[in-house]
Parts: C-alpha cells; structure tokens; sequence
C-alpha cells in the first residue's frame, strides 16, 4: 500500500520547509494524525509531566515600543507599576509551599542600573527564602552581557526571549526601525545567553498582520537550527491602544489563529522531542480548553500565574487576557483539573529543566 503524504513526512528525520508548509495547513484526517504523532512523541520522551512555573508578572514599565504590545511606552492609558520586594517574596513563598519548583519573572525591558540591581536583590532574597531550590525563569529581554551574567550568578538559571518573528522584514514591521528595535541584537542576545549557560527559551507570535504559513515553518526551523532548549509561542492578539490594531481587519480569524498555534507545537514537538514548550497564556484567552489542548498535542510546561490580583490588570499585553481576578489558590486549582482532563499529571515538586539542555552541555541531569 502506498503510504499517505502526511505519513510519509512524518516519517522522516528532517522536515524540509514545505514539509512543515504542508503540515501547517493540514485539516481533517490529516490533522489529526500530525497531533496524534505529537502526543505519542511527548509521552515516549517526557512521559505525561506537566510543570510548573509560578508567573510574577513583575512590572509594566518598559522602555520598548514593540507596535503589538499593550504596554509599549507610548501608550499612556498604562497606569505603570512594579511588585514591591515584600509583594513579591509573598507570592514566590506561596509557590514554593504549594511545590511549583520553578519561577518564571516577566516584566518590561529596562536596562537602566537602578532597574539592574534591583533584580540582583529580589534573585539573592529568593534564593534565601527558598533555600535555593527553585528554577528561575527571567525574561526581561534585552539586556548586556555584563547584566545576563550577574543575574546568573545570583540564582537565575533560564531565560526567555522571543524572537518574536524569525523573518527579518516582518520584525520591522512590528517593531521601529531603530537602535532600540534591532534586530541583530535580539538575535545577539539569544546567543549570549546560551553561550553563558542559560537554559535558553524563546518563540514567536502566531497569525501576526503580515504573516504568512511559510513565515511560520521558517520560525520552525529557527527554533530548530538555532538549538533552543524551551519555547513558549502563541497567537498573536490584538489590542486597541497599539499601531498594529489598525490592521486587526485582515488578521486570520482568532480560531484560525489558535488552530496554527496548535500545530506549531505539534510540529516543534516532533522536530525537537526533548525541548520545554509551555502552554502559553495567549491560547487559553482564545479558546477556554486552550492551554490543555495544548499540552494534548505536545506542550509540557503550564505557568499559573501568581502575581497579586491588584497588578493583573496593569499587565495587559493583549485584549481578553484571563483570569485577571483568580487569586494563586484559585489559578492552582482550576489548572490542576485541567491538566488531568488533558491525560497529564502535575510533577509537583520537580523543576522540570529541559532534557535537551543537559544533552546539549553534555550533562546528565
Ligand atoms: N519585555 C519582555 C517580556 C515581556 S513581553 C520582552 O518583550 O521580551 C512577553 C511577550 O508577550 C512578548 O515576547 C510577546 O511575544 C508577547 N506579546 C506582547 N504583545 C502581544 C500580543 N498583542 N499578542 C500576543 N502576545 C503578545
Ligand atoms: Fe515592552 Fe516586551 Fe511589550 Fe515590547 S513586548 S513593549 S519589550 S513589554
């Protein structure tokens, strides 16, 4: 019997760009099959774990004006805030008591030195409180080496940076063209992070104005050539205060967006079995299942989110966000449902560093 398109190609060890075309636009049958083969690769390689990554969303001051964000400078309805230390040490202590064994701390870019060593204190008082147990996760973007390092050495073990888009001419078309907004440097600082031993994370938005399929698998295959060890993508979403909501006419309809960001993960999983990919917040704002189809079709990191209610609404990258007024407890409770719904188990109390770090710096972990 002659083998079917979508099996012969999920047969192979390398996925060529039409490969990953042709998959991207898989429907019925077909579909199905790409997410099946997704879901057995996760369970033979990583098992059924999902971790945890307790989310501070630390601050909304940023000194970037990305064209998509809710909380670009120039958007001055933002009433800007940061977590103060106690505030914060509050909630990474609830996460550890409740055995979330990682941290993820998100916030706007600022590179200025008060902002610098700022995080440097908060780092030293998170590892004291948690005897040094936890994975931190930063992602604060672009930062000098000088700065990656120092935070490492206080405790921080990940970090993520999207690339937003792999594609040179559509990142300037999300971005200013300047100085600030380069994207050399994106790529520069991805590079150094690895290169300082970071577990290093990155990815892209899904169903942007502009974006094409092909965009898509050459993001893939990115993520792949460049040898990251966790990605977190998701649809894109507009929001009304930015300069790219102009175009919120000609997106691909939010399911349509939600479908490819699905299949994004399928994809990655099969190209790269022993990476971290999180269920992003993003998929769960557009379909309510969305973070647990995820993990159905190969994601394996969940980041309930832990910052105080009175900041959720300060942190709005995008429209719709959820659970702005579900305290920790309550995000903790309704995502541990979810995951068993999707055929997971929450590894409590286990870091969940990526495996395909350790292979990738020759370590056993
Ligand atoms: N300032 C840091 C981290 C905070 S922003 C940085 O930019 O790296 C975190 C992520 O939110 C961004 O990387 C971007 O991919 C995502 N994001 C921002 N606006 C969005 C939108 N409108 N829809 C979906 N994701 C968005
Ligand atoms: Fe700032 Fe990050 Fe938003 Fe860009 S995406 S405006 S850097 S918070």
């Amino acid at each position: 019997m002659a083998m079917t398109k979508i099996n012969e190609i999920l047969a192979k060890e390398r996925f060529t760009k039409d490969d990953i075309v042709f998959l991207l636009n898989t429907e019925g049958d077909d579909r199905k099959t790409l997410l099946a083969a997704a879901n057995a690769v996760k369970i033979k390689v990583l098992g059924n774990n999902a971790y945890y990554r307790g989310l501070l969303e630390f601050s909304n001051i940023c000194a970037k004006n990305c064209f998509y964000c809710g909380i670009r400078r120039d958007n001055k309805k933002v009433e800007r805030y940061f977590v103060p230390e106690a505030e914060v040490l509050n909630a990474v202590e609830y996460a550890y008591h409740a055995k979330y064994a990682s941290l993820v701390i998100q916030g706007g870019e600022r590179s200025d030195k008060q902002f610098v060593s700022q995080i440097t204190d908060l780092l030293k008082k998170i590892g004291k409180l948690t005897n040094h147990e936890m994975g931190i996760t930063l992602s604060f973007g672009e930062q000098s080496n000088e700065t990656y390092e120092e935070w490492k050495s206080v405790g921080a073990n990940r970090y993520l940076i999207r690339i937003e888009t792999s594609v040179r001419d559509l990142y300037y078309k999300l971005h200013p063209e300047d100085k600030q907004h380069d994207y050399s440097k994106r790529l520069q600082a991805l590079a150094e992070l690895k290169a300082l031993n970071y577990q290093t994370g990155t990815g892209v938005m899904i169903g942007l104005p502009f974006q094409r399929v092909e965009d898509l698998a050459e993001d893939l295959m990115f993520f792949h050539d460049f040898d990251v060890d966790m990605v977190g993508m998701g649809p894109y979403i507009e929001h009304e205060d930015t300069p790219l909501f102009q175009y919120r006419n000609e997106l691909w309809p939010k399911s349509t967006r939600f479908d490819m960001s699905l299949k994004m993960i399928a994809i990655l999983r099969i190209m790269m079995p022993d990476i971290n990919i999180a269920a992003s917040t993003a998929m769960q704002t557009l379909d309510k299942l969305g973070r647990e189809k995820a993990l159905k079709v190969g994601a394996n990191v969940l980041m309930p989110n832990i910052t105080p209610v009175k900041y959720r609404e300060g942190y709005l990258l995008y429209e719709d966000k959820p659970c702005l007024d579900e305290d920790a407890a309550e995000c903790k409770s309704c995502l541990e449902a979810r995951v068993h719904l999707a055929g997971d188990r929450v590894a409590y109390g286990e870091q969940g560093n990526s495996l395909h770090y350790y292979r990738r710096i020759n370590q056993i972990p």
